[in-house]
Parts: structure tokens; sequence; C-alpha cells
């Protein structure tokens, strides 16, 4: 069904009717459920952004314990939240490297974890 976003008023199509299959369960489920109608995909993934965001900077303050690997999803990794390009190569967000639950050890540009 086709619903407005009350964020911008664009229009955008929304399968509120079968949460599994919208598009909207690609995104981490981290972002707070506060408005009855749901954001369009660009207003949605902006918050999310902002929530992952702070999510990662309460983690390397020590602030929170690292509850990313809770938002794995199946399927493929989504560009902005998980990575983003740069000159034609994927660079991991820390949102990835939390989402995986452990340093790799490979001095990854974006790792949150604590260095040893
Ligand atoms: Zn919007």
């Amino acid at each position: 069904m086709k619903q407005t976003c009350p964020n911008c008023n664009s229009v955008f199509d929304c399968q509120v009717e079968n949460a599994a299959a919208c598009w909207c369960h690609k995104l981490p489920a981290i972002a707070p459920i506060e408005a009855a109608r749901c954001l369009c995909p660009a207003c949605l993934k902006a918050q999310v952004q902002e929530q992952i965001e702070q999510f990662v900077a309460d983690f390397k303050a020590g602030k929170r314990y690292n509850t990313a690997p809770d938002y794995k999803r199946p399927g493929r990794p989504v560009e902005g939240i998980d990575y983003y390009m740069e000159n034609g190569m994927f660079v991991m967000t820390s949102w990835s490297h939390l989402k995986r639950g452990y340093c790799c050890g490979s001095g990854c540009r974006h790792c949150p974890y604590p260095k040893g």
C-alpha cells in the first residue's frame, strides 16, 4: 500500500500487512518506533544511521555492551549501513564490525574494538 512519509511527505510503498517482506526489514530495527506511520526509505535510513552512530560512540566510550550481533539479518549487507564504497572498494563500517562481534585483527579502518 502507498504511505506518505510523516517526515518529508514523499509517497512510498509499505507492506505493513506483510512486514517481513517490506524493504524496511533489511535495516536493523534499532530506531525507536515512535510514529504510528512508517518513514520513507530515505528518512528511515537516516534515522537508523543516526542511531548507529550513537551506538558506536557509546560502545567506544565503554557506555554500553555490544548488542549489535542481535541485529544481524539474513541477506545482503546494506550500503550506507554495513559498508560504503570508496574508489570502487568496499569499506566496512564500525557497525558491521560490531555485528561480527569481535576484532578480526586485520587493522580495519573502522575497527571499533579497544586496541590491546
Ligand atoms: Zn521521508
